[in-house]
């Protein structure tokens, strides 16, 4: 009888013991155990209780949690080369807002010839203009397969759109750096020795918006995939759709070429009429374009964080009670 009871006991207090070590749910770590930036201030809430405040600024430190701890943080694949990825998710960005700026050098410069006579010397920007498609085109590469676990449907569109840069630049060279060279583009200079270049140029850019269509639906799925990553872009606390913004400045561009072309066809004052409409849509297509690769390069800029660094886990935060992610999730 003895025997038992001391087994019992015995038993008793290791099932205690297990208890304490385990923590009941409801008294949890109410301690941030881990580094854990306040949302307000940026003030380090270590070791403070989640039923404080920050002692900076006096945010609820329950905010800070539901602001900065990802729920979906462990589901979440780690990059193995965060850096290059960042590194390459920028220069697509950077490229491409570069290629659009120094293109609207080009054409100032020849409002500037046209206006004062005035000749900058451009010449430059037309191969930089070349280089920064192809700097975001190796930036694009990055983009195949950033982590593990990625469709070989969205690898394979990507290294397509990765690989369209080459003929873009090509289109793009044939337009800035060697139809420019012979004649200005029709805007600036009407005239009938020229017409023919100028329905060269049209096709030319029909072709690009073509290929740069192509290049938005291609990379779309991926970039969906490292937004994802991120909490605040992911449940749209930042509403952004900056990529149909892209695409639809594209459709607009090419429509206005479409236009040219028309009125290239078209005699009298409706061929005026379109090649007016077509002018004024190529510019505004290109201005509201060159404003989506800004927003691009704004949406990369906001996605570094979460590329670097894996997302903040509560397990982070709560001292390792949940899971490291070794590979695995959805
Ligand atoms: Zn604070």
């Amino acid at each position: 009888m003895s025997e038992t009871a001391r087994h019992e006991g015995v038993s008793g207090e290791r099932r205690g013991d297990a208890h304490v070590a385990e923590r009941p749910a409801g008294s949890l770590a109410l301690d941030l155990t881990g580094d854990l930036p306040c949302a307000s201030c940026g003030y380090n809430l270590r070791g403070l209780s989640v039923r404080g405040n920050c002692p900076e600024c006096g945010v609820l430190v329950r905010a800070t949690i539901l602001a900065r701890i990802d729920p979906r943080a462990t589901e979440i694949q780690p990059i193995p080369r965060p850096r290059l990825v960042a590194a390459g998710v920028m220069c697509w960005a950077l490229g491409g807002l570069t290629a659009a700026c120094l293109t609207w050098l080009i054409q100032g410069s020849h409002v500037a010839e046209l206006m004062r006579g005035a000749a900058w010397n451009v010449a430059w920007c037309r191969w930089a203009s070349v280089v920064a498609l192809l700097v975001s085109g190796l930036g694009a590469l990055t983009l195949a397969r950033p982590h593990a676990g990625i469709p070989v449907r969205n690898v394979v569109l990507a290294l397509i759109a990765a690989a369209a840069y080459v003929p873009l630049a090509g289109l793009h060279w044939l337009v800035v750096g060697v139809l420019d060279t012979i004649a200005p583009p029709p805007y600036f200079a009407r005239g009938g020795a020229v017409e023919e270049l100028a329905i060269d140029r049209l096709y030319l850019r029909l072709a690009m918006s073509g290929v740069m269509a192509v290049m938005v639906l291609c990379l779309r799925p991926n970039l969906r995939l490292l937004v994802a990553r991120s909490l605040v872009l992911r449940t749209g606390r930042v509403d952004r759709q900056t990529m149909y913004a892209v695409l639809a400045s594209v459709a607009v561009v090419a429509l206005g070429d479409a236009m040219g072309l028309l009125a290239g066809v078209l005699r009298g004052p409706i061929g005026d009429v379109t090649a007016v409409s077509s002018l004024f849509l190529v510019a505004v297509g290109s201005m509201l374009l060159t404003i989506g690769l800004a927003g691009l390069l704004i949406d990369s800029w906001r996605l570094l964080p979460v590329l670097l660094r894996r997302p903040l886990a509560l397990g982070d935060v709560f001292g390792g009670d949940e899971p490291e992610p070794t590979g695995g999730g959805r």
